[in-house]
């Protein structure tokens, strides 16, 4: 506890009383007129996070359906059935060049198949990340405007 001047009568007083016991004048105010600036500034701080919480929601979803990603999708399937097929027609041969031959074109359309489940999985993390941090920017952002609304 210190003890201050009263900005209205300079007597001296404890700095934690409301008012002055003197001659009763309000010393919060100034107090709460400075918390209230605050106040607002972590209202913008929490609409901020929501409005980028949005953008990155955005991001998220183009991110998993642009023309990229679909490529990767469709030719995925493609790969696998051609990979299948190959080694299939391999298989029916015991030994030789047909049986090489077909191996090796199954195992280019598995490097291929592996190659687009990478790049699909890589477009989808991304996607999960940024809806975790947009879903998280956005739980704290209206924390903040609804405490900050309240007072
Ligand atoms: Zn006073």
């Amino acid at each position: 506890m210190a003890m201050i001047k009263c900005p209205e009568c300079g007597r001296e007083i404890s700095d934690t009383v409301v008012k002055c016991p003197h001659c009763g004048y309000g010393l919060k105010k100034e107090v709460t007129a400075v918390s209230d600036i605050s106040n607002k500034k972590k209202r913008y701080i929490g609409i901020v996070m929501c409005v980028f919480a949005c953008m990155l929601f955005v991001f998220a979803l183009k991110n998993i359906t642009n023309s990229k990603y679909k490529f990767y999708v469709e030719n995925y399937d493609i790969y696998v059935a051609g990979y299948e097929q190959n080694a299939n027609t391999a298989s029916q041969y015991s030994s030789g060049i047909f049986r090489n031959g077909y191996s090796q074109i199954a195992s280019g359309y598995k490097d291929m198949a592996e190659d687009a489940k990478r790049a699909i999985w890589s477009y989808r993390i991304k996607s999960i990340a940024s809806c975790g941090v947009g879903v998280f920017l956005m739980v704290f952002g209206i924390k903040d405007i609804r405490k900050n609304k309240e007072i």
